[in-house]
């Protein structure tokens, strides 16, 4: 029996999406929850608000052999949204006015009448109507903004995919996207489909060839490698191994982790899909600590970083840019001997910077962040791209750590933070360098 998983393409409309004026966040997100429920996504095509490269869009997907499309906008109440109207005509299904939408829609809009009494009440009720006309047997998602989303099974005697038809805004197409796996027809077109899963393996501070090489070992090491799909990929300094097999291949992918686990402990932080961040605030939040920041060249990225997550003023005591040598001194109160003696980029002041930040902001843990992120000021023994991270905790742990990092001023920037973020994990595990500086 060959092993087929469920595939799927995801069709993003929208004319402001495909001039770039939005850059697409629903193909990508989709594609990853896609990924999670072990559907192959065959593509992500995205087409402006015209009909015709709509349906040919439909109609060159039909070679793919799909079990489902997800498509992406164009369910707005304007003329110019068309979505419903092509995927109805495309599965073979008239539309109709659904008079429970219709009222449900009315419904939502009613609050928006008494606030604006000058809106024209037919113009709206004849958008509110062509919102509610949908195909015909389509399977309606209660809408989160205006906008319903729909789940279109071929009609009858019609062969093709499953179409989900969901909004632009990606808030409302996250929430109707949850409805729509939920459904009867959803569960229907990737039945009789192989099951596959989808893991994901994080390292850091380790080069990508070693996974290379770890790929080859696994394999004579006697892993069926080929019951897995094995992608790496480099994400913001880190590595991500993901892997596809069928469902009852698990034990291949546990012989292949067993490896990676082996070969590279210290590196692999997350094999349960967790970022780092998730586990620092994790960690923090149990262990009841909070941190606080003095950032030179992170310019604030690793405060921002640190405090994206709801309820981190539970672990995130504060921070400050300190990107002059005057503000270093004056706010986070680095001596002014120390900087002139071993100069703002260097261990000496990321330790006072991180000193600095703990005493003054009253948290048990302190980070110090500079460096140079480029593309100018570097010199022979400080080039571009040279930065320094200390951590020490109220208990006198610490960690000081220089790297050199390649890439843009962006790069250099966005590696940095990530670097903090792993050492602040480590901290946390109990590292300690012990007072080498
Ligand atoms: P609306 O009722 O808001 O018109 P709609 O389903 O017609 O809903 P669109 O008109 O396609 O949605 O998009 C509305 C807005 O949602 C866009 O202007 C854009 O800001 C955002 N949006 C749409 N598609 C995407 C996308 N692929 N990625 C990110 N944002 C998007
Ligand atoms: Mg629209």
């Amino acid at each position: 029996v060959p092993r087929v998983s469920a595939r799927a393409a995801i069709l993003v409309t929208g004319t402001e999406v495909l001039g770039g004026r939005v850059s697409d966040s629903n193909g990508p997100w989709l594609s990853e929850r896609l990924g999670e429920l072990g559907v192959d996504v065959a593509q992500i095509t995205i087409v402006g608000d015209r009909p015709d490269d709509m349906r040919a869009a439909l109609e060159g997907s039909a070679r793919l052999a799909l079990d489902l499309v997800v498509t992406s906008g164009g369910l707005g109440p304007t003329e110019d949204d068309l979505t419903a109207r092509v995927v109805g005509e495309w599965s073979g299904r008239a539309m109709v006015l659904d008079d429970a939408l219709e009222e449900q829609i009315a419904e939502i809009l009613r609050p928006m009448l008494s606030r604006w009494p000058h809106l024209s009440a037919e113009a709206i009720r004849a958008s509110n109507r062509k919102q509610a006309v949908v195909p015909e047997g389509a399977t309606i998602l209660a809408p989160v903004g205006t906008a319903p989303g729909l789940v279109v099974t071929p009609a009858e005697g019609r062969a093709g995919p499953t179409v989900v038809v969901l909004p632009g805004p990606p808030r409302e197409l996250q929430a109707l996207w949850l409805a729509a796996v939920e459904t009867e027809p959803f569960a229907r077109a990737v039945a009789g489909r192989t099951p596959y899963e989808q893991r994901m393996l994080r390292l850091y501070g380790l080069p990508e060839s070693e996974i290379a090489e770890t790929l080859c070992s696994a394999a004579d090491a006697g892993v069926a490698m080929d019951e897995l799909e094995i992608t790496t990929c480099l994400r913001r300094g880190e590595i991500e191994i993901v892997t596809r097999f069928a469902a009852g291949d698990a034990a291949a992918y546990e012989a292949f982790a067993a490896i990676v686990r082996a070969r590279h402990g210290a590196a692999l932080f997350s094999d349960d899909f967790s970022l780092i961040d998730d586990q620092v605030a994790a960690m923090l939040l149990e262990k009841g600590l909070s941190v606080a920041v003095a950032e030179s060249c992170t310019g604030g990225l690793l405060a921002a970083r640190l405090t994206e997550r709801p309820g981190a003023s539970a672990y995130v005591a504060g921070g400050v840019v300190a990107y002059s040598d005057h503000v270093k001194e004056s706010i986070v109160g680095v001596a002014h001997e120390l900087l002139a003696q071993h100069g703002a980029v260097s261990a000496e002041a990321a330790l006072a910077l991180a000193d600095g930040a703990r005493a003054r902001f009253g948290a048990e843990v302190g980070i110090g962040v500079t460096g140079i992120a480029g593309p100018g000021g570097g010199s022979e023994g400080k080039p571009v791209g040279t930065v320094w991270v200390a951590l020490r905790a109220d208990d006198g742990r610490q960690i000081v750590r220089r790297a050199l990092f390649p890439g843009s001023r962006s790069e250099v920037r966005e590696r940095t933070t990530t670097l903090a973020m792993h050492l602040l994990r480590r901290l946390l595990l109990g590292e300690d360098d012990g007072a080498a500086v």
